[in-house]
């Protein structure tokens, strides 16, 4: 196309990294619910030396006490939309707010995290010479009118909507990503994430189904509380909405709930409420490519991932189940 550069030469200090086979590795949202997992993983290899940015927004840094410490880890506080001078062979972008509680607190601030946050992120790795995974979303094909969706699928996004912020912002991070890809030759990966849930979640998240297990944990123990409100006891759901999570199945939120209160809570009253704005009504990924390409298939199924959440939120929130 006359544009695509060929990628930088390594900078010296990727070379000598090379020979040594050693990995210095940006995680930006480190703190967070995915990157303190992503964490785990990169710091099982001996090789890695794993460098966490975060501004601790919605991540803690109890999700890293694990690795404070360590001689091949680093913390840094430090907010994405300020640029950052750090050498580094790979990096992977993740500094967001994720659940729309949050994104939707401060929207300006959500789309300089997104874009002004990512700029930087391509900066350096221009600079640099290093790959950057971009953690994307499923939110950039808005309230779809493909089911399931697969990768060129463009979306159907409210550009002024109140979730604009964030699927809008996904969406110019992605084409910065593949701007500096053609311009400047960078090595760039993409991830679109759909809704995913486990152990280490923010207990008050937000998201479905931390909000589903918290409800029904919670529930009996505010229910002694005198001035309790009957909103304790209601669970937002959308009946006829369909989410996927994980691709393990596709359930309804209506399903959701009642294997929770079958799983967690029987006494708990699943009631509905109007929904929110812009939420998507169905959504699940096509996973063909990746099973192709990567050989990835989920492995955790609902029936098994409940108890896994269950286990931690109540070691977090000091509620052992009864019986
Ligand atoms: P999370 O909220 O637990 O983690 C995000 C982390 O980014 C937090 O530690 C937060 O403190 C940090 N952060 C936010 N703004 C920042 C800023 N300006 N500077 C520095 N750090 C900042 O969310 P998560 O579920 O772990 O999501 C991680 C990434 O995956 C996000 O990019 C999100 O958009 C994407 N994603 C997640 C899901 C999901 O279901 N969990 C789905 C789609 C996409
Ligand atoms: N949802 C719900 N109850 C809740 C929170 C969310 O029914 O307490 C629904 C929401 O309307 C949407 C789906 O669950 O259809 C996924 O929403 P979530 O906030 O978990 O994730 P996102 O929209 O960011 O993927």
């Amino acid at each position: 196309d006359g544009i695509t550069k060929p990628p930088p030469e390594p900078s010296p200090l990727r070379k000598a990294k090379f020979f040594q086979a050693n990995m210095r590795i940006l995680v930006t949202g480190g703190a967070g619910f995915i990157g303190s997992h992503l964490v785990d993983r990169l710091m099982q290899n001996e090789k890695n030396e794993v460098i966490v940015l975060d501004n601790y927004f919605t991540g803690s840094k109890d999700n890293l006490r694990q690795w404070i410490g360590h001689p091949r880890f680093e913390l840094i506080r430090h907010d994405v939309t300020e640029p950052l001078l750090i050498e580094v062979d790979q990096i992977y972008h993740l500094a967001c707010p994720a659940s729309p509680i949050f994104y939707k607190y401060n929207p300006v601030k959500t789309i300089k995290t997104n874009v002004i946050g990512t700029l930087n992120m391509l900066g350096l790795a221009k600079r640099v010479g290093a790959r950057i995974l971009l953690t994307s979303t499923s939110e950039v094909y808005g309230d779809p009118l493909v089911h399931p969706q697969t990768e060129d699928y463009w979306g159907n996004v409210n550009p002024i909507g109140v979730r604009s912020c964030y699927d809008e912002g996904k969406r110019v991070a992605e084409t910065l990503m593949f701007d500096y890809h053609r311009q400047h030759g960078i090595e760039i990966r993409i991830a679109r994430i759909f809704n995913t849930y486990g152990p280490r979640m923010n207990i008050d998240d937000g998201r479905v189904v931390s909000n589903f297990i918290a409800q029904a944990i919670r529930c009996p123990e505010r229910r002694q509380e005198a001035s309790a409100t009957s909103l304790i006891w209601l669970t937002r759901i959308s009946p006829c909405f369909a989410d996927s999570i994980l691709n393990a199945s596709e359930f309804t939120m209506l399903e959701l709930a009642e294997t929770v209160k079958e799983m967690i809570n029987p006494k708990v009253k699943i009631i509905t409420v109007e929904n929110t704005p812009d939420d998507p009504r169905q959504r699940k990924p096509d996973i063909t490519k990746a099973n192709q390409l990567l050989g990835w298939e989920p492995k955790i199924k609902l029936h098994e991932g409940i108890p896994l959440m269950e286990g931690d939120f109540r070691h977090r929130l000091g509620i052992p189940r009864k019986d």
